[in-house]
């Protein structure tokens, strides 16, 4: 199964997409965990990265598209993938429709959290006292939602327009056991839409 799963930061969509890949054990690519692993690497395209990722700015569609392109067609990906943070911008959405189209990946879910600006702000400044992800500190936020409001939510609309069979809005302010059990839910009774295809 391959799954889309979006929501502005803070919404929960990483911890959902990892429970729900290990319930349905596909492959969970989140493009924000990918992005920080090469932070690791000290050279200078990671100093670059670490600069734009703390502003709380996108790192160029480029690299993003780069990397989904090596993942997707790669093992790990052969059962299944939950795509977490991609695409988040009109050309990663592009792109991603073309790259699917040209090697016959086929998206069957798509699923938007929804939750409201407070909630976004408090569950980012408890993380960031959590997890000390630099991106988490109040001056971002800001941006980061902006970003996501301004890039990101026009291609969830597009997606809410052109794929109601396979597009699902949940509520992201419920606690994680109970959106999870959601998320359950609509993963099986998703079958019946397993054969379209984005495009
Ligand atoms: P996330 O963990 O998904 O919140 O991502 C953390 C940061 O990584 C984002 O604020 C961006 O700077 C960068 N990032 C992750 N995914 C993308 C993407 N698809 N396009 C551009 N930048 C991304």
């Amino acid at each position: 199964m391959r799954l889309i799963i979006f929501g502005p930061p803070g919404a929960g969509k990483g911890t959902q997409a990892k429970l729900l890949s290990s319930y349905l054990s596909i492959s969970h690519l989140s493009t924000g965990e990918i992005l920080r692993s090469k932070l690791n690497e000290k050279d200078e395209i990671s100093f670059r990265l670490q600069n734009i990722m703390s502003s709380g700015n996108l790192v160029s569609d480029d690299i993003l598209n780069q990397i989904i392109s090596e993942k997707l067609i790669s093992k790990e990906c052969d059962p299944g993938f939950i795509l977490d943070g991609y695409p988040r911008t009109i050309n990663q959405m592009n792109y991603l429709n073309n790259y699917n189209q040209k090697n016959n990946i086929v998206i069957n879910l798509i699923i938007n959290i929804h939750v409201d600006n407070l909630t976004i702000q408090n569950r980012i400044l408890n993380r960031s006292k959590k997890e000390n992800r630099e991106d988490d500190s109040i001056e971002t936020i800001e941006t980061r939602v902006n970003t996501y409001n301004l890039e990101t939510k026009p291609i969830t609309e597009y997606y809410k327009n052109n794929h109601k069979l396979i597009y699902y809005e949940i509520d992201g302010t419920n606690n994680v056991e109970e959106i999870q059990k959601k998320l359950i839910n609509i993963v099986k009774n998703a079958n019946f839409s397993w054969f379209f295809i984005i495009s």
